[in-house]
């Protein structure tokens, strides 16, 4: 025999594991040798370890030659330890268990079959020595039934087929004349068992094993199968577990909730896993086997309002337990018990999942217990949970009773009910009549020409385009709920008529869309605001009357205590840059100009249309103040911290009216013909767009446009300081592949700078740098450097460049690709940092060999995804940028980064 051990003994002094062998054991195996352990009751069992589920895939399903040995030998302690014997004739048998158990938990994933080790005489001897003839029939024929169901695979294999079970059952109830089964007697019982097994016959050809040792073995053979079922593939896709883990299967003795009015069984929280609201919550249920309690038979009864009266001296007992297992992990336990005969056993327990309000209000109650640290609180929470506490959302009760009518990519997290528009146009005449209008914007895909409509909308709902298509990102960064490439539903524009689940929707109609989860709802489901933003931001609560603030205010406050990142918000309004400060923002990293051409698009379609140099100029002179204003705006409202604000980027073919009415009424005003300004919409359309005459392209060829943005920024950041309010302007080149491109720029707005700064006698504290968002730019980052003083990757474009995908082109295949685990995430939520994230390594290697002071951070909305946030701070960005809805997040994830590589 080899040294290879494959088989940990669990129960009573000799325990094998212990609970930080999950990988080995399964968290289910691990925990139940853990609690052994520290002496709290646990039936006696083994644990097969996850290596005999990886052998058993690489050899043909086949076990390796030194496990039997070892199960026999376990077996045999499970039989000392409880005293009883599998198969045993004469006494009270032992009956067993065999549960499967992943490194991370799955639950409800893969398959486990209670009581084994019945035949057709264990159940006479059970009958007679547990004085319940009842209780011995229902475990045979519960056994029965699910040994067919998961070993001998007899489960329905479609939605239409039958389960053999069900069907004998249902006419036996019928034949008895009860409702539910655990009315059944004692002698029907033993018919179904009769029945049942003759089903096995002739479904499988078999006949039903009655050796207990060849059950237990069918048991461990079908956990094992059940690690490629397909329910646990899609779970282990969804929650990024590796397929190679492998199960483990935990064999345990049988310890019975079943037996009578002094059994039960039950499952609990340690604290409240919505809330996360201190003391235990749970269900329990007198008479019954685990998987009663969530199957949903009869109603349970509640742990934290009955159980201290019904079971005085096991709820004494229980909160004994539940206290040591928190004290023990310093974390929310989910446990499943049972209490035989009046004593409690415990049967499983794990870290509780739980929703981010839970996250945070358990992790810093138990910094204030004095339970955990401050860096254990930080990097327990899952950074993106935090977006959930400044949403609004839908309440439980209010989508009691729904179905979503569609399922999209969820885009923008919040929840929001509104009425149909499927024209932005429409939607703001709509607001501007009522601003308490509630309308959602029902779109194929939205462009920046739909902004106005999209402002006034509570939710986006969008047919096409990825998780960072344009509704996606300025959705989201305007606060919006977004449920984006929802090809579900059939949007016709023409008929104003939206279809869905095969109902048809007018324009008008109420629907609700939940940007956390990507569900549609037909009608109002209602909605709160978030309690944090209302402390914050809106002011319409007081930080004392307000506990899920007060929690958020803690760890936003360690976690500000240890990260090394700044943060900046992505943001273009002044009512943004205050959101953004409320949020914690230390400046901005990004403002996008383009917002402000659209809000004065008839000037600039007079420059686009202007002839030469001189007219281009003319026009654009009104544009100047607007956009003057503009800056100082979000000057004001940053108040000292750095703004950095970016050309302008998109082509200008987006900026033209594409309509021959739009063009006639045009043309009008500029005096020209409507030919001509057909023809020129006609020159400026371009293949791709994504490619094109944008960014600084666009300044290149028309410098006068440069010259204008960065004479406003300087004249205006002159008009604040006069104010006596600091200001940090950063003018940002977009879209450079190449050293000279930057150059070029680079001198025109200096020039402008210096004749404004020149003019008001003050120079204020300024930057001139770049976007780093082609791979060219990264690979030639120290020519680009010796001029520009910071660097800002923009990774949308980076990871379209760098992968050659068009984000707004994708969502029509990469569901396959998450399919087939080609990409493990979506690109543009998450950097690649294989591939895109070496490009920036490049760069910021580059940059600092020509210039070691450069400013380093980036504004991609990568800026704001936890995995992203830690790649940054690892290759040693100055700052993240993001959507101010974000920045907790990114403060947290900054915070757990800076932790987890121990500065
Ligand atoms: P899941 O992972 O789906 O919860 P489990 O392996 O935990 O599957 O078991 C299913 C149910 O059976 C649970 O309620 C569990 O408590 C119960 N159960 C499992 N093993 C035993 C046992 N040895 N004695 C009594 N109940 C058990
Ligand atoms: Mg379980
Ligand atoms: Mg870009």
């Amino acid at each position: 025999m080899s040294d290879n051990k494959y088989v940990y003994f669990f129960g009573g002094e000799n325990t094998d594991g212990n609970g930080s062998m999950k990988p080995l054991l399964g968290g289910k195996g691990a925990n139940l040798a853990e609690m052994a352990r520290i002496g709290l009751p646990v039936p006696a069992g083994f644990t097969i370890t996850t290596e005999v589920c990886t052998y058993f895939y690489a050899n043909g399903q086949q076990y390796p030659a030194e496990l039997k040995a070892q199960v026999d030998a376990a077996m045999a302690g499970i039989e000392k330890t409880m005293g009883k014997k599998l198969g045993d004739t004469d006494a009270l048998p032992l009956l067993v268990s065999c549960r499967s158990g992943a490194r991370d938990s799955m639950p409800g994933m893969m398959d486990t079959v209670l009581n084994i080790g019945l035949n057709d005489k264990t159940v006479e001897v059970l009958a007679k020595k547990s004085g319940d003839e009842r209780f011995a029939w229902d475990c045979y024929r519960r056994f029965v039934q699910m040994y067919g169901r998961v070993v001998l695979d007899m489960k329905p294999k479609c939605k239409t087929d039958h389960c053999p079970f069900e069907d004998l059952l249902d006419a036996k109830k019928k034949k008895a004349g009860v409702e539910v089964d655990s009315d059944l007697k004692a002698e029907y019982l033993k018919e179904l068992v009769v029945e049942f097994k003759a089903a096995v016959k002739t479904q499988t050809g078999q006949d039903f094993p009655d050796d207990p040792m060849e059950q237990v073995w069918g048991g461990i053979g079908a956990v094992f199968g059940s690690w490629m079922n397909d329910r646990a593939i899609v779970y282990r896709r969804m929650n990024g577990i590796p397929h190679d883990w492998g199960t483990a299967v935990n064999v345990q003795a049988m310890v019975f909730g079943n037996m009578g009015e002094t059994c039960a069984t039950g499952v609990a929280f340690t604290r409240d896993g919505a809330t996360g609201k201190k003391g235990i919550v749970g269900d329990y249920l007198f008479n019954a086997q685990g998987e009663d309690v969530v199957a949903g038979i009869r109603m349970p009864h509640r742990i934290e309002y009955t159980m201290a009266q019904e079971l005085p001296h096991v709820w004494e007992e229980f909160s004994k337990v539940a206290m040591i297992l928190e004290n023990h992990y310093k974390d929310i336990q989910d446990v499943e018990f049972t209490i035989e005969n009046d004593k409690l056993w415990m049967l499983q327990t794990r870290n509780a999942k739980r929703t981010g309000f839970a996250h945070v209000r358990s992790a810093v109650d138990m910094v204030n217990e004095g339970l955990i640290t401050p860096e254990k609180a930080i990097t327990r929470i899952p950074a993106n949970d935090l977006t959930q506490l400044l949403q609004p959302v839908f309440s439980g009760e209010g989508l009691k009773g729904r179905t979503p009518i569609a399922k999209g990519i969820n885009a923008g997290p919040g929840a929001a009910t509104g009425q149909i528009y499927f024209q932005p146009d429409e939607a703001e005449a709509v607001w501007q009549k009522d601003n308490s209008a509630k309308i959602i914007l029902v779109r194929h895909e939205t462009t920046p020409e739909d902004l106005r409509g999209m402002k006034v909308s509570a939710g986006i709902l969008t047919s096409s385009g990825g998780a960072a298509s344009h509704a996606a990102l300025v959705g989201r960064q305007m606060g919006k709920a977004v449920v984006c490439g929802c090809d579900q539903v059939k949007i016709n524009y023409k008929a104003e008529t939206v279809t869905a689940a095969g109902k048809e929707y007018k324009k008008g109609d109420w629907i609700s869309i939940d940007g956390f989860s990507g569900c549609v709802y037909e009608g109002q489901v209602p909605t709160a605001p978030s309690e944090v933003l209302q402390v914050l931001f809106s002011k319409t609560l007081k930080p004392q009357d307000a506990p899920i603030y007060q929690c958020f205010h803690q760890l936003m406050s360690w976690s500000d205590r240890y990260r090394k990142l700044a943060v900046r918000a992505n943001a273009d309004t002044p009512g943004e840059a205050e959101q953004a400060i409320a949020l914690g923002a230390q400046g901005i990293g990004l403002t996008r100009t383009e917002h402000m051409f659209f809000d004065h698009i008839e000037d600039f379609r007079a420059m686009i249309l202007a002839d030469n140099v001189e007219d281009r100029k003319k026009a654009l002179e009104p544009l100047l103040k607007y956009q003057q204003d503009d800056f100082e705006g979000v000057f004001r409202a940053m108040a000292g911290r750095p703004v950095t604000i970016r050309l302008l980027d998109p082509p200008l073919h987006e900026f033209v009216p594409h309509e021959a009415k739009e063009q006639e009424a045009l043309a009008k005003k500029l005096g020209i013909t409507k030919e001509k300004v057909a023809q020129r919409v006609k020159d400026l359309a371009e293949f791709n767009p994504m490619l094109g005459h944008r960014g600084c392209r666009l300044g290149i060829v028309y410098p006068e446009i440069t010259r204008m943005q960065a004479t406003a920024i300087c004249q205006a950041a002159v008009k604040v300081m006069k104010e006596g309010i600091d200001c940090h302007p950063e003018i940002m080149v977009p879209l450079p592949g190449n050293a000279a491109e930057f150059k070029h720029q680079e001198s025109v707005i200096r020039e402008a700078a210096t004749k404004v700064f020149r003019e008001a006698g003050i120079t204020p504290d300024y930057m001139v740098g770049t976007m780093i968002e082609l791979p060219r730019a990264c690979i030639t980052a120290d020519k680009i450097a010796e001029n520009a003083e910071f660097f800002s990757f923009g990774t949308n474009d980076l990871t379209q460049t760098g992968l050659g995908i068009s984000r707004d082109d994708y969502g029509t295949y990469i569901n396959e690709y998450f399919e087939l685990d080609i990409f493990a995430a979506d690109p543009f939520q998450t950097l690649d940092q294989e591939g895109v994230g070496e490009l920036m390594k490049i760069a910021v290697a580059k940059g600092k060999s020509t210039r070691p002071g450069i400013k380093l951070g980036i504004c991609g909305e990568h800026g704001g995804d936890p995995a992203s946030v830690k790649f940054c701070n690892k290759i040693g960005l100055d700052y993240v940028s993001c959507s101010p809805l974000r920045l907790p997040v990114a403060r947290l994830a900054a915070a757990q980064a800076a932790i987890e590589a121990g500065e």
